[in-house]
């Protein structure tokens, strides 16, 4: 049995992929390495560098012995989705599509499929459950629950099952893997890089928000966490438990400035940030319930805590200044 792995380069296929192998499973990655790295790919799984739209996908299926899919392969950027429609819902919707049929016609029935809080818009109350109406404001949202809903016509048609797993925000590395985006856009790498040295300093997206201290308040969910969920909702599937959508999250929100002041204890920089108006399409709160997870899959995040999740990140960041070193 193997496992086929699409986005296994980038920064959560690439956990997952280790975890995976960690536990001895045989992987293969499919990944055209347009934001993943060809380093960040395990030695022991197989890496097949194409397109998923062009991938011989048959013949994966056959020559692999595949035996369930892990999809995380998809452009990632909400304002980017906003200038580029079409590469959000090829990439990511047309693509599902694709690898979902071609899954069919191979038998592969078994799916874990990334999706996000972007789901679910701005929330109408925090914590988010997963039966909050689904209202996505982007189209890298939207792109995403078309997704989650081909799966679901999929399982009706074809009994090809899915577990469906919303990341709240996916953060933290260990010592030789971790976040490496060209741009990055993300607030705790930007933290970090200001106190590498690599900016002078960084913006503070809004002060006025409705908020305790006026800046966004998120849930930041530590990438192992995040893998080992993945690992349960395959072993969910293949003990032939039934679909499901889950949201994966600490359940505790922190804000901008909470997290800004981590990143200062833990490097021991000043860390200059600016106030700067808001970004453009944010939602103040995004906080996530995972309960459904933690009774369904057993799941437990080790990682519970802002510092320990800024502490790992900065382990990555600081021995790895120019991440994987393979972009410009
Ligand atoms: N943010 C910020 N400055 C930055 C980058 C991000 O104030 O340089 C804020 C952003 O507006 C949001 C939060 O930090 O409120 C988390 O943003 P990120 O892009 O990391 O994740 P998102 O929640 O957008 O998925």
């Amino acid at each position: 049995m193997t496992v086929l792995v699409t986005g296994g380069a980038g920064y959560i296929g690439s956990f997952t992929v280790a975890a995976l192998l960690a536990r001895g499973e045989r992987v293969v990655v499919l990944d055209n390495l347009s934001a993943g790295h060809r380093a960040a790919v395990p030695p022991e799984a197989s890496l097949i560098v194409a397109e998923l739209a062009d991938a011989d996908l048959a013949g994966i299926f056959e020559t692999h012995s595949i035996d369930a899919v892990i999809h995380f392969a998809a452009l990632t950027s909400v304002p980017e989705s906003v200038q580029k429609p079409y590469s959000y819902f090829h990439n990511n919707t047309a693509n599902t599509l694709r690898l979902v049929e071609a899954m069919r016609q191979a038998g592969v029935d078994k799916i874990v499929f990334s999706s996000t809080a972007a789901v679910y818009g701005e929330p109408q109350s925090n914590p988010i459950t997963e039966d909050h109406p689904k209202n996505p404001q982007s189209p890298y949202g939207q792109s995403k629950y078309f997704s989650e809903q081909i799966l679901a016509a999929f399982l009706v048609a074809h009994g090809v099952r899915h577990v469906a797993l919303r990341y709240f925000n996916a953060s933290g590395g260990a010592i030789d893997r971790g976040e490496d985006h060209t741009p990055e856009t993300h607030l705790i790498p930007i933290a970090l890089q200001v106190a590498l040295g690599q900016r002078k300093s960084m913006s503070i997206f809004g002060t006025d928000w409705p908020t305790p201290d006026g800046t966004c308040v998120r849930d930041y969910i530590h990438i192992a966490d995040l893998a080992d969920a993945h690992l349960r909702a395959l072993d969910h599937l293949r003990s032939g438990g039934a679909s499901l959508q889950l949201n994966l999250g600490n359940g505790a929100g922190y804000s901008v400035a909470e997290v800004i002041a981590a990143a200062r204890r833990v490097t021991g920089h000043a860390i200059p940030a600016v106030e700067a108006p808001r970004r453009a399409g944010d939602p103040s709160t995004l906080v996530a319930s995972s309960e459904a997870a933690r009774r369904i899959l057993g799941w437990q995040p080790k990682f519970a805590d802002l510092e320990s999740i800024v502490e790992s990140a900065w382990r990555w960041h600081h021995a790895h200044p120019h991440g994987y070193g393979d972009r410009t």
